[in-house]
Protein backbone atom coordinates (compact mmCIF):
# COMPACT_ATOMS: atom_id res chain seq x y z
CA UNK A 1 0.00 0.00 0.00
CA UNK A 2 3.00 2.48 0.98
CA UNK A 3 4.43 1.39 -2.35
CA UNK A 4 1.42 2.55 -4.38
CA UNK A 5 1.19 5.77 -2.46
CA UNK A 6 5.09 6.76 -3.43
CA UNK A 7 4.30 5.41 -7.06
CA UNK A 8 1.08 7.90 -6.96
CA UNK A 9 3.55 10.96 -5.52
CA UNK A 10 5.82 10.66 -8.29
CA UNK A 11 3.82 9.90 -11.13
CA UNK A 12 2.14 13.25 -9.87
CA UNK A 13 5.48 14.94 -10.33
CA UNK A 14 6.20 13.29 -13.80
CA UNK A 15 2.91 14.64 -14.53
CA UNK A 16 3.91 18.64 -13.60
CA UNK A 17 6.97 17.98 -15.34
CA UNK A 18 5.77 16.96 -18.62
CA UNK A 19 3.33 20.19 -19.04
CA UNK A 20 6.72 21.28 -20.62
CA UNK A 21 6.38 19.96 -24.27
CA UNK A 22 9.57 18.07 -25.75
CA UNK A 23 10.73 18.26 -29.08
CA UNK A 24 9.56 15.24 -30.36
CA UNK A 25 5.58 16.33 -29.16
CA UNK A 26 5.85 19.35 -30.87
CA UNK A 27 7.19 17.87 -34.19
CA UNK A 28 4.36 15.20 -34.07
CA UNK A 29 1.58 17.65 -33.62
CA UNK A 30 3.39 20.41 -36.55
CA UNK A 31 3.18 17.59 -39.09
CA UNK A 32 -0.56 16.27 -37.75
CA UNK A 33 -1.87 20.07 -37.71
CA UNK A 34 0.32 21.24 -40.71
CA UNK A 35 -1.39 19.99 -43.52
CA UNK A 36 -5.26 20.95 -42.49
CA UNK A 37 -6.99 23.37 -44.64
CA UNK A 38 -7.92 25.69 -42.06
CA UNK A 39 -10.32 28.49 -42.51
CA UNK A 40 -12.67 31.02 -40.48
CA UNK A 41 -14.81 27.66 -40.16
CA UNK A 42 -15.02 24.31 -41.15
CA UNK A 43 -14.54 21.25 -40.49
CA UNK A 44 -10.17 21.67 -40.38
CA UNK A 45 -10.48 24.49 -37.08
CA UNK A 46 -12.78 21.02 -35.64
CA UNK A 47 -10.28 18.75 -35.91
CA UNK A 48 -7.88 21.14 -34.81
CA UNK A 49 -8.88 22.21 -31.59
CA UNK A 50 -10.16 18.36 -30.88
CA UNK A 51 -6.13 17.27 -31.53
CA UNK A 52 -5.16 19.93 -29.44
CA UNK A 53 -7.77 18.73 -27.27
CA UNK A 54 -5.32 15.75 -26.44
CA UNK A 55 -2.93 18.25 -24.74
CA UNK A 56 -5.47 20.63 -22.99
CA UNK A 57 -9.16 20.18 -22.61
CA UNK A 58 -10.77 22.73 -24.77
CA UNK A 59 -14.37 23.68 -24.79
CA UNK A 60 -15.70 24.18 -28.14
CA UNK A 61 -18.61 26.49 -29.12
CA UNK A 62 -20.36 26.66 -32.33
CA UNK A 63 -21.40 30.13 -33.64
CA UNK A 64 -24.13 29.85 -36.74
CA UNK A 65 -23.54 30.67 -39.95
CA UNK A 66 -25.48 34.56 -40.81
CA UNK A 67 -25.27 35.13 -36.62
CA UNK A 68 -24.15 38.95 -36.46
CA UNK A 69 -21.24 40.29 -34.71
CA UNK A 70 -20.80 43.95 -34.13
CA UNK A 71 -20.17 45.04 -37.74
CA UNK A 72 -19.70 41.71 -39.25
CA UNK A 73 -21.37 38.02 -39.80
CA UNK A 74 -20.18 34.63 -39.42
CA UNK A 75 -19.89 33.42 -43.31
CA UNK A 76 -20.88 29.61 -44.57
CA UNK A 77 -18.19 26.82 -44.08
CA UNK A 78 -16.13 26.37 -47.22
CA UNK A 79 -14.61 23.03 -48.35
CA UNK A 80 -12.88 22.20 -51.48
CA UNK A 81 -13.46 18.61 -53.00
CA UNK A 82 -10.73 19.52 -55.62
CA UNK A 83 -8.78 21.95 -57.68
CA UNK A 84 -6.78 22.69 -60.43
CA UNK A 85 -5.73 23.90 -63.85
CA UNK A 86 -4.86 21.90 -66.32
CA UNK A 87 -4.10 21.75 -70.22
CA UNK A 88 -6.47 19.43 -72.91
CA UNK A 89 -4.31 16.87 -72.45
CA UNK A 90 -4.96 16.44 -68.74
CA UNK A 91 -1.56 17.50 -67.46
CA UNK A 92 -2.30 19.55 -64.09
CA UNK A 93 -0.16 22.46 -63.77
CA UNK A 94 -1.79 23.75 -60.65
CA UNK A 95 -3.29 21.02 -58.28
CA UNK A 96 -5.22 21.85 -54.88
CA UNK A 97 -4.38 18.34 -53.66
CA UNK A 98 -0.66 19.18 -53.44
CA UNK A 99 -0.40 22.74 -51.94
CA UNK A 100 -4.35 24.06 -49.99
CA UNK A 101 -2.40 27.55 -50.73
CA UNK A 102 -2.94 27.33 -54.32
CA UNK A 103 -6.81 28.02 -54.04
CA UNK A 104 -7.76 31.59 -52.53
CA UNK A 105 -9.28 31.00 -49.81
CA UNK A 106 -13.18 31.18 -50.02
CA UNK A 107 -13.44 31.03 -53.68
CA UNK A 108 -16.66 30.02 -55.24
CA UNK A 109 -16.90 26.84 -57.82
CA UNK A 110 -15.88 27.20 -61.71
CA UNK A 111 -15.47 24.77 -64.05
CA UNK A 112 -14.81 26.42 -66.91
CA UNK A 113 -12.47 26.02 -70.19
CA UNK A 114 -10.42 29.60 -70.52
CA UNK A 115 -7.92 31.16 -72.27
CA UNK A 116 -4.72 32.18 -70.21
CA UNK A 117 -5.85 35.97 -70.91
CA UNK A 118 -9.28 35.33 -68.93
CA UNK A 119 -7.67 33.49 -66.51
CA UNK A 120 -4.62 35.92 -65.94
CA UNK A 121 -7.10 38.25 -63.38
CA UNK A 122 -7.49 35.19 -61.18
CA UNK A 123 -3.69 34.33 -60.85
CA UNK A 124 -1.70 35.39 -57.80
CA UNK A 125 2.04 35.35 -57.91
CA UNK A 126 3.87 36.30 -54.68
CA UNK A 127 5.57 39.31 -55.23
CA UNK A 128 9.45 38.55 -53.88
CA UNK A 129 9.98 34.94 -53.92
CA UNK A 130 9.23 33.16 -57.40
CA UNK A 131 9.33 29.87 -55.73
CA UNK A 132 6.79 30.51 -53.35
CA UNK A 133 2.79 30.12 -53.40
CA UNK A 134 1.32 33.53 -51.67
CA UNK A 135 -1.46 33.27 -49.56
CA UNK A 136 -5.07 34.86 -50.22
CA UNK A 137 -8.33 34.96 -49.54
CA UNK A 138 -11.70 36.62 -50.37
CA UNK A 139 -13.66 35.61 -46.93
CA UNK A 140 -16.27 38.49 -47.67
CA UNK A 141 -15.94 39.01 -51.91
CA UNK A 142 -17.90 36.23 -53.76
CA UNK A 143 -14.46 35.05 -56.15
CA UNK A 144 -12.50 32.61 -57.02
CA UNK A 145 -8.51 32.69 -57.45
CA UNK A 146 -5.63 30.71 -58.11
CA UNK A 147 -2.55 31.21 -55.86
CA UNK A 148 0.90 30.38 -58.12
CA UNK A 149 4.28 30.10 -58.64
CA UNK A 150 6.25 31.93 -60.91
CA UNK A 151 7.26 29.01 -62.59
CA UNK A 152 3.76 27.84 -62.90
CA UNK A 153 2.41 31.11 -63.75
CA UNK A 154 5.48 31.22 -66.93
CA UNK A 155 3.90 28.04 -67.55
CA UNK A 156 0.04 28.32 -67.72
CA UNK A 157 1.20 31.35 -70.06
CA UNK A 158 2.96 29.57 -72.59
CA UNK A 159 0.87 27.07 -73.10
CA UNK A 160 -1.41 27.19 -76.33
CA UNK A 161 -5.24 26.57 -76.08
CA UNK A 162 -7.68 26.77 -73.34
CA UNK A 163 -7.09 25.63 -70.08
CA UNK A 164 -9.73 23.33 -67.45
CA UNK A 165 -10.08 25.53 -64.64
CA UNK A 166 -11.82 23.76 -61.80
CA UNK A 167 -12.69 24.64 -58.26
CA UNK A 168 -14.92 22.28 -56.76
CA UNK A 169 -15.92 24.12 -54.07
CA UNK A 170 -18.95 24.41 -51.48
CA UNK A 171 -20.23 26.93 -49.21
CA UNK A 172 -22.77 25.75 -46.72
CA UNK A 173 -24.96 27.21 -44.02
CA UNK A 174 -23.06 25.83 -40.61
CA UNK A 175 -20.65 27.06 -38.06
CA UNK A 176 -17.94 28.73 -36.64
CA UNK A 177 -16.02 27.14 -33.95
CA UNK A 178 -14.15 28.83 -31.27
CA UNK A 179 -12.36 26.87 -28.30
CA UNK A 180 -11.53 28.23 -24.52
CA UNK A 181 -9.87 27.12 -21.67
CA UNK A 182 -10.65 28.73 -18.32
CA UNK A 183 -8.25 28.10 -15.74
CA UNK A 184 -9.80 29.69 -12.77
CA UNK A 185 -7.04 30.75 -9.76
CA UNK A 186 -6.90 31.66 -6.32
CA UNK A 187 -7.71 35.23 -7.65
CA UNK A 188 -10.67 36.35 -9.71
CA UNK A 189 -8.38 38.53 -11.83
CA UNK A 190 -8.40 37.20 -15.36
CA UNK A 191 -5.62 37.13 -18.10
CA UNK A 192 -6.30 36.18 -21.12
CA UNK A 193 -4.62 34.45 -23.79
CA UNK A 194 -5.46 33.94 -27.15
CA UNK A 195 -4.43 32.74 -30.71
CA UNK A 196 -5.45 32.35 -33.81
CA UNK A 197 -6.76 28.68 -35.69
CA UNK A 198 -7.93 30.38 -39.21
CA UNK A 199 -4.49 29.61 -41.01
CA UNK A 200 -4.14 27.03 -43.57
CA UNK A 201 -0.81 24.90 -44.38
CA UNK A 202 1.50 27.91 -42.53
CA UNK A 203 3.77 27.17 -40.41
CA UNK A 204 4.92 30.45 -38.24
CA UNK A 205 2.11 32.51 -39.04
CA UNK A 206 -0.15 30.56 -36.91
CA UNK A 207 0.46 27.29 -36.44
CA UNK A 208 3.37 27.62 -34.45
CA UNK A 209 1.44 30.08 -32.00
CA UNK A 210 -1.30 27.63 -31.93
CA UNK A 211 0.74 24.50 -30.57
CA UNK A 212 2.52 27.14 -28.18
CA UNK A 213 -0.60 28.08 -26.65
CA UNK A 214 -1.69 24.82 -25.39
CA UNK A 215 1.32 23.66 -23.88
CA UNK A 216 0.96 26.81 -22.16
CA UNK A 217 -2.04 26.33 -21.44
CA UNK A 218 -1.38 22.71 -19.98
CA UNK A 219 1.57 24.64 -18.03
CA UNK A 220 -0.62 26.62 -16.80
CA UNK A 221 -3.04 23.52 -15.85
CA UNK A 222 -0.72 21.78 -13.83
CA UNK A 223 -0.07 24.79 -12.19
CA UNK A 224 -1.23 23.57 -8.56
CA UNK A 225 -1.09 27.19 -6.73
CA UNK A 226 -2.15 29.21 -9.67
CA UNK A 227 -3.09 32.56 -8.26
CA UNK A 228 -4.21 34.75 -11.40
CA UNK A 229 -7.29 33.15 -13.54
CA UNK A 230 -6.69 32.40 -17.40
CA UNK A 231 -8.74 32.82 -19.98
CA UNK A 232 -7.19 31.07 -23.33
CA UNK A 233 -8.97 30.85 -26.34
CA UNK A 234 -8.30 29.80 -29.94
CA UNK A 235 -10.48 31.71 -32.31
CA UNK A 236 -10.15 32.36 -35.55
CA UNK A 237 -8.61 35.58 -36.53
CA UNK A 238 -10.35 39.09 -36.10
CA UNK A 239 -14.52 37.48 -36.35
CA UNK A 240 -13.76 35.11 -34.00
CA UNK A 241 -11.97 37.09 -31.46
CA UNK A 242 -15.06 39.39 -32.03
CA UNK A 243 -17.56 36.74 -31.30
CA UNK A 244 -15.86 35.78 -28.21
CA UNK A 245 -15.76 39.71 -27.04
CA UNK A 246 -19.24 39.88 -28.05
CA UNK A 247 -20.92 36.35 -26.02
CA UNK A 248 -18.01 37.87 -23.26
CA UNK A 249 -18.38 41.38 -23.08
CA UNK A 250 -19.02 42.29 -19.60
CA UNK A 251 -16.14 39.92 -18.52
CA UNK A 252 -13.36 41.31 -21.10
CA UNK A 253 -14.02 44.86 -19.72
CA UNK A 254 -12.56 43.53 -17.01
CA UNK A 255 -9.62 41.60 -18.09
CA UNK A 256 -6.00 42.70 -16.34
CA UNK A 257 -4.52 42.27 -19.25
CA UNK A 258 -3.95 39.94 -22.47
CA UNK A 259 -1.28 38.30 -24.55
CA UNK A 260 -1.88 37.28 -28.09
CA UNK A 261 0.23 34.16 -29.15
CA UNK A 262 1.74 33.93 -32.66
CA UNK A 263 4.36 33.69 -35.24
CA UNK A 264 6.69 31.98 -32.55
CA UNK A 265 8.52 29.31 -34.10
CA UNK A 266 10.41 31.65 -37.08
CA UNK A 267 14.55 30.82 -37.20
CA UNK A 268 14.89 34.99 -36.41
CA UNK A 269 15.23 37.25 -33.82
CA UNK A 270 12.93 36.99 -30.81
CA UNK A 271 10.77 40.52 -29.74
CA UNK A 272 7.65 41.78 -28.52
CA UNK A 273 4.80 44.31 -29.66
CA UNK A 274 4.41 46.47 -27.10
CA UNK A 275 0.78 47.00 -25.40
CA UNK A 276 -1.85 50.40 -26.80
CA UNK A 277 -0.86 52.24 -23.29
CA UNK A 278 3.26 51.93 -22.98
CA UNK A 279 2.57 52.25 -19.15
CA UNK A 280 1.24 49.39 -19.03
CA UNK A 281 3.27 47.21 -16.47
CA UNK A 282 2.93 44.28 -18.74
CA UNK A 283 5.39 45.62 -21.11
CA UNK A 284 8.04 46.13 -18.12
CA UNK A 285 7.44 43.14 -17.16
CA UNK A 286 8.14 41.42 -20.81
CA UNK A 287 11.37 43.33 -21.06
CA UNK A 288 12.67 41.89 -17.52
CA UNK A 289 11.47 38.35 -18.77
CA UNK A 290 13.84 38.97 -21.68
CA UNK A 291 16.65 40.45 -19.46
CA UNK A 292 16.38 37.64 -17.16
CA UNK A 293 16.37 34.99 -20.02
CA UNK A 294 19.23 36.05 -21.61
CA UNK A 295 17.61 36.65 -24.71
CA UNK A 296 18.30 39.94 -26.49
CA UNK A 297 15.24 41.25 -27.98
CA UNK A 298 13.61 43.77 -30.57
CA UNK A 299 10.72 46.22 -29.20
CA UNK A 300 8.18 46.70 -31.94
CA UNK A 301 6.01 49.99 -30.82
CA UNK A 302 2.12 48.88 -30.77
CA UNK A 303 0.39 49.55 -34.32
CA UNK A 304 -2.86 49.42 -35.83
CA UNK A 305 -2.01 46.69 -37.85
CA UNK A 306 -1.54 43.26 -36.49
CA UNK A 307 -3.39 40.95 -34.60
CA UNK A 308 -6.53 40.57 -32.54
CA UNK A 309 -4.96 42.93 -30.45
CA UNK A 310 -6.68 45.11 -32.57
CA UNK A 311 -10.25 44.16 -31.05
CA UNK A 312 -9.83 43.36 -27.49
CA UNK A 313 -7.74 46.90 -27.46
CA UNK A 314 -10.35 48.70 -29.08
CA UNK A 315 -12.46 51.57 -27.27
CA UNK A 316 -14.97 49.54 -25.56
CA UNK A 317 -12.51 47.65 -24.26
CA UNK A 318 -9.11 48.75 -23.93
CA UNK A 319 -7.26 45.44 -22.81
CA UNK A 320 -3.81 46.02 -22.93
CA UNK A 321 -2.18 42.94 -24.64
CA UNK A 322 1.22 41.72 -25.37
CA UNK A 323 3.08 39.73 -28.33
CA UNK A 324 6.37 37.55 -28.00
CA UNK A 325 7.46 36.63 -31.22
CA UNK A 326 10.25 35.01 -32.90
CA UNK A 327 10.19 36.14 -36.49
CA UNK A 328 6.80 38.68 -36.03
CA UNK A 329 4.05 38.21 -38.72
CA UNK A 330 5.11 41.05 -42.02
CA UNK A 331 8.71 40.89 -40.70
CA UNK A 332 9.87 38.01 -42.71
CA UNK A 333 9.76 37.23 -46.34
CA UNK A 334 8.26 34.12 -45.95
CA UNK A 335 5.27 35.29 -44.32
CA UNK A 336 2.06 34.87 -46.11
CA UNK A 337 3.21 32.04 -48.49
CA UNK A 338 4.09 28.55 -49.01
CA UNK A 339 8.00 29.35 -47.77
CA UNK A 340 6.53 29.93 -44.16
CA UNK A 341 7.02 25.94 -43.84
CA UNK A 342 8.24 23.22 -42.02
CA UNK A 343 11.98 23.90 -42.96
CA UNK A 344 11.01 27.18 -41.95
CA UNK A 345 9.95 26.28 -38.88
CA UNK A 346 10.72 23.99 -36.06
CA UNK A 347 10.50 22.02 -32.56
CA UNK A 348 13.31 24.00 -31.12
CA UNK A 349 12.35 27.17 -31.90
CA UNK A 350 9.02 26.93 -30.84
CA UNK A 351 10.49 25.64 -27.18
CA UNK A 352 12.96 28.98 -27.35
CA UNK A 353 9.76 31.07 -27.60
CA UNK A 354 7.71 28.95 -25.14
CA UNK A 355 10.72 29.02 -22.71
CA UNK A 356 10.13 33.29 -22.45
CA UNK A 357 6.55 32.80 -22.08
CA UNK A 358 6.47 30.08 -19.62
CA UNK A 359 9.38 32.16 -17.43
CA UNK A 360 6.62 35.33 -18.12
CA UNK A 361 4.09 33.10 -16.62
CA UNK A 362 5.84 32.53 -13.59
CA UNK A 363 6.97 36.81 -13.48
CA UNK A 364 2.90 37.56 -13.78
CA UNK A 365 2.52 34.90 -11.13
CA UNK A 366 5.01 36.56 -8.92
CA UNK A 367 3.82 39.84 -8.83
CA UNK A 368 2.17 41.38 -5.58
CA UNK A 369 -0.43 43.48 -6.80
CA UNK A 370 -2.88 45.69 -4.69
CA UNK A 371 -5.94 47.73 -4.98
CA UNK A 372 -6.27 50.70 -2.45
CA UNK A 373 -8.85 50.43 -0.20
CA UNK A 374 -10.37 53.95 0.23
CA UNK A 375 -9.73 54.69 -3.71
CA UNK A 376 -11.83 57.27 -3.34
CA UNK A 377 -8.87 60.38 -2.71
CA UNK A 378 -6.63 60.04 0.20
CA UNK A 379 -7.73 58.14 3.42
CA UNK A 380 -7.70 59.78 6.32
CA UNK A 381 -3.67 58.35 7.90
CA UNK A 382 -3.78 59.90 11.33
CA UNK A 383 -6.79 57.41 11.82
CA UNK A 384 -4.52 54.67 11.95
CA UNK A 385 -1.76 56.23 13.44
CA UNK A 386 0.52 56.54 10.17
CA UNK A 387 0.87 60.40 10.36
CA UNK A 388 2.53 62.34 10.70
CA UNK A 389 4.28 59.83 12.07
CA UNK A 390 4.61 56.23 10.16
CA UNK A 391 4.22 53.82 12.70
CA UNK A 392 6.69 51.58 13.14
CA UNK A 393 9.86 53.31 10.96
CA UNK A 394 11.83 50.51 11.52
CA UNK A 395 13.13 50.56 7.65
CA UNK A 396 16.65 49.92 6.84
CA UNK A 397 18.34 52.78 5.57
CA UNK A 398 15.00 54.68 5.68
CA UNK A 399 13.57 57.42 8.27
CA UNK A 400 9.74 57.86 9.58
CA UNK A 401 9.07 60.75 6.99
CA UNK A 402 10.25 58.54 3.85
CA UNK A 403 7.99 55.99 4.99
CA UNK A 404 4.94 57.84 4.74
CA UNK A 405 6.22 59.39 1.51
CA UNK A 406 6.29 55.59 0.27
CA UNK A 407 2.76 54.91 1.78
CA UNK A 408 1.58 57.81 0.22
CA UNK A 409 2.65 56.54 -3.40
CA UNK A 410 1.88 52.79 -2.85
CA UNK A 411 -2.36 54.18 -1.86
CA UNK A 412 -1.57 56.43 -4.70
CA UNK A 413 -0.52 53.98 -6.84
CA UNK A 414 -2.21 50.57 -5.99
CA UNK A 415 -5.27 50.84 -8.24
CA UNK A 416 -5.08 47.05 -8.85
CA UNK A 417 -2.78 47.29 -12.05
CA UNK A 418 0.32 48.29 -11.00
CA UNK A 419 2.52 46.05 -8.70
CA UNK A 420 4.90 46.54 -5.70
CA UNK A 421 7.54 45.82 -8.27
CA UNK A 422 6.32 48.42 -10.78
CA UNK A 423 6.07 50.94 -8.30
CA UNK A 424 9.55 50.35 -7.09
CA UNK A 425 10.73 51.30 -10.34
CA UNK A 426 8.45 53.83 -11.30
CA UNK A 427 9.45 55.85 -8.00
CA UNK A 428 13.08 54.73 -7.80
CA UNK A 429 12.61 53.28 -4.97
CA UNK A 430 14.12 50.24 -3.51
CA UNK A 431 12.15 47.37 -3.32
CA UNK A 432 12.46 45.98 0.20
CA UNK A 433 11.31 49.48 1.37
CA UNK A 434 8.31 49.36 -0.79
CA UNK A 435 7.10 45.84 0.59
CA UNK A 436 7.86 46.49 4.00
CA UNK A 437 5.03 49.90 3.66
CA UNK A 438 3.11 47.99 1.52
CA UNK A 439 2.80 45.57 4.97
CA UNK A 440 2.10 48.36 6.84
CA UNK A 441 -1.09 49.77 4.69
CA UNK A 442 -2.48 46.27 4.60
CA UNK A 443 -2.16 45.38 8.25
CA UNK A 444 -3.95 48.48 8.52
CA UNK A 445 -6.37 47.09 5.76
CA UNK A 446 -5.73 50.71 3.56
CA UNK A 447 -4.78 48.07 0.84
CA UNK A 448 -5.98 44.95 -0.52
CA UNK A 449 -4.32 42.27 -2.46
CA UNK A 450 -6.22 41.39 -5.48
ZN1 LIG B 1 -1.79 35.78 -41.15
Amino acid sequence: MAKKTLKNVKMKEKKYLKSEPTEEEITNLLNELFPLCRSLTGEANRKTLSILNNIVPIRRTEIPTGTKIYDWVVPEEWYVKDAYIETTDGARIVDFRINNLHVVGYSVPINKMLNFDELDEHLHKHPSIPDAIPYRTSYYEKNWGFCVTEAQYEELKANHGPLRVVIDAKHINGSMTIGECLLPGESKREILISCYICHPSMANDSLSGVILTAYLAKTLSCMTNRYWSYRIIFVPETIGALAYIAMNEKLIKEISFGIVITTVGGPGRMGYKQSWNITHPINNLVEDTFKECGVEYKVQPFNIHGSDERQYSSPAFRVNCVTIFKDCYYDYKEYHSSKDNLEFVNAAQIIETYKVYNELIKKIEAREVYISANPHGEPMLSRYDLYPKSGGAQTPGGSESDDLEIMLWVLFLSDGQMSLEDISRRQKIKYTRVKYCAEILERNELILKI
